[in-house]
């Protein structure tokens, strides 16, 4: 099991994002380049879901012999804050990737602005001043396609007019919205003539006050791609329904290489909110102490909790990518950091309820010290030695004087191995007036020292082979 695990963790299966990829190259699509991108909104922090989005574009450029940048998708100024950008940096780091590019989508807007003209220069955009409401019941539903607003066959020049004047900050919020000219009776709704720029008075946390229109996020994703060169746009499957209009766009805007949008699944654990929508009210409500709660699913959170990069890495190894929602137990994260600190962690022993155990034919003030496997998952831990002597003690659980079948720890007449040390047997139960146990007395077998006798005897006399432990854990006394 430990072995498929490992590897699972170390060579990623090729997904069929990762075919995809694979085949590009082959045939030489985008000139043998890959380039993919992480496009978090800096407006809460990351979670284990951004995990397994990072994996995946960091994972395949890295891979694959690409680039993968880091780009804040931070279109919308009111939510955006450069807590949350300093954050997100640190987490991806943290994960153990390095971006090729920290990129704004805020930094294009100059050029998002001249792509915005262009289209409505090819007659392929319009400034529409109807009100939300109306826009909204020109729309459509399922079954009834929308109607076409009365502004849609403005004149070029108007048009032009208008939306250098919205830049200009002439117009109120919501006066007037700049909408792709597409289809309104698309089966699909993004089609049906998405807005594209909207006016907000807002400022923003890299731009200032530089703006008062907005790209929206389907607008100014696709061309964010574009200017980055990126070649694979990997995101989750909620936005397979905005792929005609990112291709729409590119075919309308970009002549060649253009990106591609591939869609999978995103990743859902059971009893886990994972929305940063959902995390921010119970941040903001003071419900946990910040965003880094040791039981938030977020990456600080998970972090303090003891999570390492490796294990959430390996996690994210093993849910792989599909293109089908479903569902991730919880316990395979809990499996991946398990793994992973028992092979690592330092261990000590110790005993939490403490039972005296005096050994009385081990020889009076005689102290030996005893080779203690550090870590038995990883020989490299090597030993350590801990004193051995006549008084030990051992965890109660671990003695039962009245034993039920299949209790193959310590008991009455029975032997057992102490961890790395030696075989004892029990032959005395000392008590208090009150029957509360006081100590045991034991002998132990001097030919077993190491924990193996040389008869080949397994510690308990029968069963010993399907027992749950195979050794008791023993601490020395103080005094030694
Ligand atoms: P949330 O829905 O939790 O608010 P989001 O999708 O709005 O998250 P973004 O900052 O837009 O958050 O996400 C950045 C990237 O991470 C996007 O490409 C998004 O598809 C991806 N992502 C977000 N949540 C998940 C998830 N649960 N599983 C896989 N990828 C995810
Ligand atoms: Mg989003």
């Amino acid at each position: 099991m430990a072995d498929q695990h490992s590897t699972a963790a170390t060579a990623a299966p090729v997904d069929f994002i990762r075919a995809i990829v694979d085949e590009d190259l082959a045939t030489g699509k985008h000139h043998g380049r890959v380039s993919t991108r992480f496009p978090p909104e800096p407006n809460g922090y990351l979670h284990i879901g951004h995990a397994k989005s990072i994996c995946l574009n960091f994972g395949i450029a890295q891979e694959r012999g690409g680039s993968c940048n880091l780009r804040f998708d931070d279109t919308n100024p009111a939510k955006e804050d450069v807590e949350y950008v300093d954050a997100i940096k640190d987490d991806v780091a943290w994960l153990g990737f390095m971006w090729s590019a920290e990129l704004y989508a805020s930094d294009y807007f100059e050029r998002l602005y001249r792509f915005a003209v262009e289209l409505i220069t090819q007659g392929k955009a319009y400034v529409d001043s109807l009100n939300g409401d109306q826009i909204r019941a020109y729309r459509g539903t399922l079954t009834e396609a929308g109607k076409n607003s009365p502004y849609r066959d403005r004149p070029v020049s108007e048009n032009l007019d208008l939306f250098a004047r919205m830049r200009g900050g002439e117009f109120a919020d919501g006066a007037h919205v700049l909408r792709a000219k597409i289809d309104m009776a698309s089966p699909n709704f993004n089609l049906r003539d998405p807005t594209l720029y909207r006016i907000r008075h807002a400022a923003h946390h890299r731009t200032g006050d530089a703006w008062c229109i907005y790209p929206m996020y389907d607008f100014a994703h696709p061309l964010s791609d574009a200017l980055e060169r990126i070649t694979h746009s990997i995101c989750t499957l909620e936005f397979e329904d905005h792929r005609p209009l990112y291709d729409w766009l590119v075919g309308a805007l970009i002549d060649e290489d253009r990106p591609r949008q591939i869609e999978f699944a995103r990743l859902n654990l059971n009893y886990t909110v994972m929305s940063k929508r959902k995390l921010l009210q119970l941040v903001q409500q003071g419900v946990v102490s910040g965003w880094n709660d040791p039981r938030l699913p977020t990456i600080s959170g998970l972090r303090r909790r003891g999570y390492t990069p490796e294990s959430i890495r390996d996690f994210c190894a093993r849910i792989g990518v599909a293109k089908k929602e479903n569902v991730i137990d919880v316990a395979q994260l809990e499996h991946s950091i398990r793994e992973d600190l028992n092979r690592r962690a330092p261990r000590v022993m110790t005993v939490l309820r403490p039972l005296k155990v005096v050994l009385t034919n081990y020889p009076e003030g005689q102290v030996e010290e005893v080779d203690v496997i550090n870590n038995p998952e990883d020989a490299s831990a090597g030993t350590r030695k801990v004193p051995f002597s006549r008084v030990l003690y051992i965890e109660r659980d671990d003695f039962l004087e009245d034993p039920p079948k299949k209790f193959f720890r310590l008991s009455p007449g029975k032997e057992v191995r102490l961890r790395c040390a030696y075989f004892i047997t029990c032959t005395e139960v000392v008590k208090d007036g009150r029957g509360e146990i006081l100590e045991l007395r034991c002998t132990y077998d001097p030919s077993t020292r190491g924990g193996d006798s040389p008869d080949g005897r397994k510690g308990t006399p029968r069963g010993w082979r399907k027992a749950k432990r195979s050794s008791i854990t023993s601490i020395p006394t103080r005094s030694t």
